[in-house]
């Protein structure tokens, strides 16, 4: 018999894959979590029914995430991943030598342990000397800490449950007062062609906060619409003047080239951030 997953990406779409094999299914403190071995995609994780990354597409998600906001700062040292907890963010930080120390605040334990065993690949840097796994509210985690991070990735899930607060203002402001002087975040921020409304609300809100936002775009096959944004709100370093060396760096994605082509915007994405 074959067996398909399928997730309802909006209430009216949804992306159906064939499993080869159901690897893992718990219900942790926090949401439903699933291990899923694909056809198409590999080893898929999911939490409440939607896909968070796949072996195969993954590599564009987390090279994007994290080499863009590390490479606009010159010398990033201290950086902070909330949520993430899968753990591909941390391997593309960690590629940086200039990095001391990466946290990573993650609301629910059971998704890095699920991801420890069944998706080695992605999570194989969470066990670095370097990182350090705080499992908790991320929220929290950030107003415990004033003027430490010279980068925070925002590695959420949508805005859904403990991941509702990610999406504020006032989260905003958290994020600029735990940087450093010339620090600068990036969040996910969702699909352009079914998130609109909540791009253009994010990208205000962002620039209400900091002097420096930038949206910029990567292509993800498993993410809906394919197309998918990321926000920075900088205090100083603006991510479209910057000088790139990735000599010795080992990418799939992420070339200096495409750091600066990922911020050229198509005209309707365009529109959402001047709010039209
Ligand atoms: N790349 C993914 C995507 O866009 O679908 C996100 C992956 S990562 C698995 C998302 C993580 O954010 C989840 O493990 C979830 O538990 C975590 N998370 C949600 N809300 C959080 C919060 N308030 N603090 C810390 N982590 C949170």
């Amino acid at each position: 018999m074959e067996l398909w997953f399928t997730e309802k990406q909006t209430p009216e779409l949804g992306i159906t894959c064939k499993v080869k094999d159901v690897l893992h299914t718990e219900k942790s403190q926090y949401q439903q979590i699933a291990v899923l071995d694909t056809y198409q995609f590999g080893r898929l994780l999911a939490l409440d029914g939607i896909i968070q990354t796949t072996i195969c597409d993954e590599f564009v998600y987390h090279e994007m995430i994290a080499h863009v906001p590390l490479f606009t700062h010159p010398n990033p040292k201290r950086v902070l991943v909330i949520g993430g907890g899968d753990g591909g963010a941390i391997r593309e930080v960690l590629k940086h030598k200039s990095v001391e120390a990466a946290y990573l605040a993650e609301i629910d334990g059971r998704v890095v342990e699920v991801s420890k065993q069944y998706l080695p690949e992605i999570s194989c840097a969470l066990d670095d000397p370097r990182c350090h796994v705080e499992i908790g509210d991320g929220i929290k985690f950030v107003q415990e800490h004033k003027g430490e991070f010279d980068v925070i990735i925002v590695d959420s899930t949508d805005p859904i449950g403990p991941a509702v607060g990610l999406f504020h203002q006032e989260f905003y402001r958290s994020l600029y007062d735990a940087l450093s002087d010339n620090g600068l975040f990036v969040a996910q921020t969702e699909s352009p062609f079914y998130n609109a409304g909540l791009i253009s609300d994010i990208y205000r809100s962002i620039s209400e906060v900091f002097p420096i936002t930038r949206l910029y775009l990567a292509h993800v096959p498993t993410y809906p619409g394919g197309m998918w944004s990321f926000t920075i709100g900088s205090k100083s370093y603006d991510p479209i003047d910057v000088r790139i060396d990735v000599k010795g760096m080992d990418m799939c994605y992420y070339t200096p080239e495409l750091h600066k082509a990922a911020f050229v915007l198509p005209e309707f994405v365009k529109n959402i951030i001047k709010g039209g």
